[in-house]
């Protein structure tokens, strides 16, 4: 199906950019609803264990007790998948009196299938689900979360090629109507590239987010404005660097690219040193990027894990500990993945991120 689709743009319209072929594929891809788990393509941290959503609850309704405890506020997830993680947060935050009572609950969800299973993992709560952040509605105080949201939105890639100038890199068909990749045949000016793109060598690949670097003004205006803070989960560098960072995977193993198309998730890393400069040029604080195991280790993930576990039988025991072992381990999620945090101006320091 989304081959066929895109194929046809191609043929119609000529070579298109990474970006529309990143969005078509993955929006074919979404559709379907079956990435998660064991029979799917990939494991989530929320899927992997429910002492993550808790922990991520917990911050929530420090991050709100911090506010004033704004009844109501706006407390929004941006790409729930199966409604995992939100479902954890909902439940740890049970304990904190009037949250779940001042919580008004926006899901940022595009896919059919998976807002019908976000529905389902949350019986007892009536959230509103939003084609876009833009979408939620203004002048509450703003609680936002998102895992592995980032990674999943279209990035640009450009070559730096041998005459030393710079192309955008295309998807093209080959005379077997294969896809393949391309360059643009009109070169981009480097005023349009971020700064690092100055230490590409020829045949390095530059990339660019323009969905993230929008959404990040568009959270950070919102803080700005209402208050509030938000919370990003993905995996990618500290620092941005120059590579190639797109990748596809097919059930728990890395695919072609341009093979299994709309079948396969795709994913680049996320730039989160870009992510803090749009969040700070727009007036909000910035807290981390900070690896994932050392915060989910000053959440408390080891003693949350014990405690489920003293009380577990042995495979739910077993379960719990290679889970959070997982998340925190530097060879397993522990370092590739970051934790940022943006508060509005005058907020307290969010918890697990060293004061700045
Ligand atoms: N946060 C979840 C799922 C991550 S997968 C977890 O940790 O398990 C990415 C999620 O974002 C999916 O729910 C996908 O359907 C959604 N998504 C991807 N691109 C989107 C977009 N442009 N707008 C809204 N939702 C999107």
């Amino acid at each position: 199906m989304a081959q066929a689709l895109i194929r046809d743009i191609i043929k119609q319209e000529g070579p298109i950019t990474v970006e529309r072929f990143m969005a078509l594929a993955l929006g074919h891809y979404y559709a379907k609803g079956t990435a998660f788990g064991r029979t799917g393509d990939f494991t989530t941290a929320p899927e992997i264990s429910q002492v993550f959503g808790e922990l991520i609850g917990i911050w929530c309704c420090l991050a709100w007790e911090g506010l004033g405890k704004p009844d109501p506020f706006l407390l929004v997830e941006l790409g729930p998948g199966r409604g995992t993680l939100m479902a954890d947060l909902l439940r740890a935050a049970k304990a904190m009196p009037g949250f779940l009572e001042a919580a008004r609950i926006h899901l940022v969800e595009t896919s059919p299938a998976l807002r019908q299973a976000q529905a389902k993992a949350l019986p007892s709560f009536k959230p509103i689900w939003r084609d876009r952040f833009e979408d939620a509605p203004q002048d509450l105080p703003l609680i936002l979360v998102a895992n592995e949201f980032l990674d999943a939105l279209p990035i640009r890639q450009f070559v730096r090629t041998a005459s030393g100038e710079v192309c955008e890199r295309l998807v093209a068909l080959d005379d077997d109507d294969r896809f393949v990749f391309a360059l643009s045949p009109e070169t981009i000016p480097g005023c349009a590239l971020p700064a690092h793109a100055a230490q590409a060598q020829v045949g390095d690949v530059v990339e660019t987010c323009p969905q993230a670097a929008k959404l990040t003004r568009d959270v950070a205006f919102r803080l700005g404005k209402d208050k509030g803070a938000a919370l990003f989960i993905d995996y990618g560098p500290g620092e941005s660097g120059v590579g190639d960072s797109l990748q596809a995977v097919k059930g728990h193993s890395y695919a072609r690219i341009l093979q299994d198309v709309g079948e396969a998730d795709l994913t680049a890393h996320v730039d989160f040193a870009e992510i803090a400069r749009q969040a700070r040029k727009n007036g909000v604080l910035v807290h981390g990027p900070t690896p994932q195991g050392v915060w989910l280790q000053r959440m408390g993930i080891v003693e949350r894990t014990r405690q489920l576990a003293a009380n577990a039988p042995a495979a739910a025991r077993d379960l719990l500990l290679s889970g959070s072992r997982r998340l925190i381990e530097p060879r397993e999620m522990g370092t590739l993945f970051k934790v940022l945090a943006l508060t509005s101006a005058d907020s307290p320091a969010p918890m697990g991120f060293e004061s700045i």
